[in-house]
């Protein structure tokens, strides 16, 4: 599963790659065709993504995508409706400007200030990107040099180990224990994984695949280290609104904290249009100039007429509420559901995951279940360097139709 280039002194393990070959469809060179083929790439051991795999494999079974995270239904009328409007209307349909259009980046910085006080000038603190996962992107290739140590937490959304070894950086991984109700990690664990050559905590709050909400306590911790040991932290946000149970308290509103965190956010899972790809970055204007240099090389910009829809989606919104509160009926619905039919059933507090844990032997578990339910799900497996192989993955973002059909299907599983 995990491809360690070695343990050091300091007890954690660390990756400079991270091999999913043993889920069957690692990237191989063709044999015998013609032309050149490349003897090693550089995310060789990374081979397909799960998604990918078990997408195609839903569809071959047809099968319930409880897989990937996105909704089945789109967001609000009035949102689509605008990005249609800007399209007729010829706004976006051309290159954008580079670090996105103006009316979006105000939006942003408004939106931080009203929901959590934070100041920030749009013309030199917020870029918008290509979904959250350009934001990573450009976030960890800007601000790590090869040698350079990442330390994160798993179980881990897949995009960050990939993009780390991408530009030639390590990671190391603190991983989270369930712990009555929620997952947390041990403080020592962290302190043992930060090295002198660590330059950035990556942190995902709320927390996907566990859907737990890093509370003050943890935040604190990990900003008391962050300024210790003089680290930037890189804060993924993109669940920052589907919150069920407790509060989002984003890294940067910590004191001293605004200085060096890099804040992530996805107007995909706010809004419900995950196709969209509109993502934002907002951080201190040293530590932004390297991110959107790295930009500019990746995509340049994108989703020209989506990001006019976003920001006056944004400006418009003033209650968030409403996208979790259907999110939390669906999340009920489902996790009950599991309960009744006997599973142990991790209930998220955000996001839109839950967890089982089947005990064992999760991979297998979630190859076969197509086969035998009908239903597909991700083996959390996937998402830790640890070989930890017993936690299920389930989206329940999907209408609560399918999730009945899912539930009913999986309660007349066979054995
Ligand atoms: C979905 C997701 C992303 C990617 O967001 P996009 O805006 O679709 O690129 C990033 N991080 C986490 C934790 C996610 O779940």
């Amino acid at each position: 599963m995990r491809a360690p280039t070695g343990n050091t002194d300091s007890g954690t393990a660390i990756h400079a790659s991270k091999g999913n070959t043993d889920i069957g469809t690692g990237v191989q060179a063709a044999t015998g065709a013609a032309g050149a083929q490349p003897r090693e790439g550089r995310l060789d051991s990374f081979g397909t993504t799960i998604f990918a795999e078990m997408s195609a494999l839903a569809l071959s079974t047809n099968s319930i995508n409880l897989g990937q995270g996105f909704p089945d239904t789109d967001g609000p009328p009035e949102v689509l409706q605008a990005a249609a409007r800007a399209i007729v209307e010829g706004r976006g349909n051309q290159y954008p400007p580079g670090p996105g259009i103006p009316e979006l980046r105000r939006a942003i910085s408004a939106h931080q200030r009203q929901q959590y006080g934070l100041d920030l000038d749009p013309d030199v603190e917020v870029l918008v990107t290509v979904g959250a996962t350009e934001a990573i992107a450009a976030a960890i290739l800007g601000l790590t040099l090869p040698g350079d140590e990442v330390v994160m937490f798993e179980p881990y959304y897949d995009s960050y180990a990939a993009t780390i070894a991408l530009g030639g950086a390590r990671h190391r991984s603190v991983t989270l224990q369930p712990d009555g109700g929620r997952w947390s990690f041990e403080p020592d664990e962290l302190r043992r994984a930060i090295t002198a050559q660590t330059r950035v905590i990556l942190l995902n709050s709320p927390h996907n695949p566990t859907g737990t909400v890093f509370n003050r306590a943890e935040l604190t911790l990990i900003a008391e280290l962050a300024r210790e040991h003089d680290l930037i932290v890189v804060t993924d946000e993109v669940y920052e609104h589907l919150i069920f149970e407790g509060e989002h308290i984003p890294m940067a509103t910590l004191p001293g904290m605004a200085a060096r965190t890099v804040t992530i956010s996805s107007a995909g899972k706010t809004f419900s249009v995950t196709g969209w790809k509109v993502g934002g970055v907002s951080a201190p204007a040293p530590l932004l100039n390297r991110i959107r240099a790295v930009k500019q090389f990746l995509t340049y910009v994108g989703s020209g007429p989506f990001q006019y829809a976003i920001a006056e989606a944004l400006e418009a919104a003033t209650d968030y509420r409403a996208i979790a509160e259907q999110l939390r009926t669906r999340r009920d619905l489902f996790t009950k559901g599991l309960a009744e039919l006997g599973y142990s059933v991790h209930i998220p507090a955000a996001t839109y995951f839950a967890t089982i844990d089947v005990g064992g032997q999760a991979e297998a578990w979630c190859r076969a279940l197509p086969g035998r339910a009908g239903v597909v799900a991700i083996p959390s497996r996937v998402f830790y360097d640890s070989d930890i192989d017993r936690y299920v993955r389930f989206a329940f973002c999907k209408r609560p139709e399918v999730l009945a059909e899912a539930l009913d299907r999986l309660g007349k599983m066979s054995a």
